[in-house]
């Protein structure tokens, strides 16, 4: 695996994790207390940065891939085959 995908790896890891530990948080909260619905809101807009951080990220991967000019798939570059239509391919593609 290249350096980018590693990083890739390691970054996503690192975002579940801290979604694992705001919801660890939000299992702690007793509904009855005043101050829970003020701390789950904040838990709340956390949880969606953190959605937002892992939208954002591309996963590098999946941006080197190029397109099958037969129906559009996204193959990796030196496909010698479609696997989606299964048409043959030319590695050297640079679409
Ligand atoms: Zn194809």
């Amino acid at each position: 695996m290249e350096r980018s995908a590693r990083d890739f790896s390691a970054v996503e890891k690192y975002l579940v994790t801290a979604r694992e530990r705001l919801h660890a948080l939000d299992a702690l909260l007793e509904p009855g207390r005043p101050e829970a619905a003020t701390f789950r809101t904040a838990l709340a807009s956390a949880l969606g940065a953190l959605d937002e951080a892992r939208a954002s990220l591309v996963d590098p991967r999946e941006a080197s891939r190029v397109v099958c000019p037969h129906c559009g798939n996204r193959v990796m570059p030196d496909a010698t085959l479609c696997a989606r239509c299964w048409h043959r391919l030319e590695p050297s593609r640079t679409s």
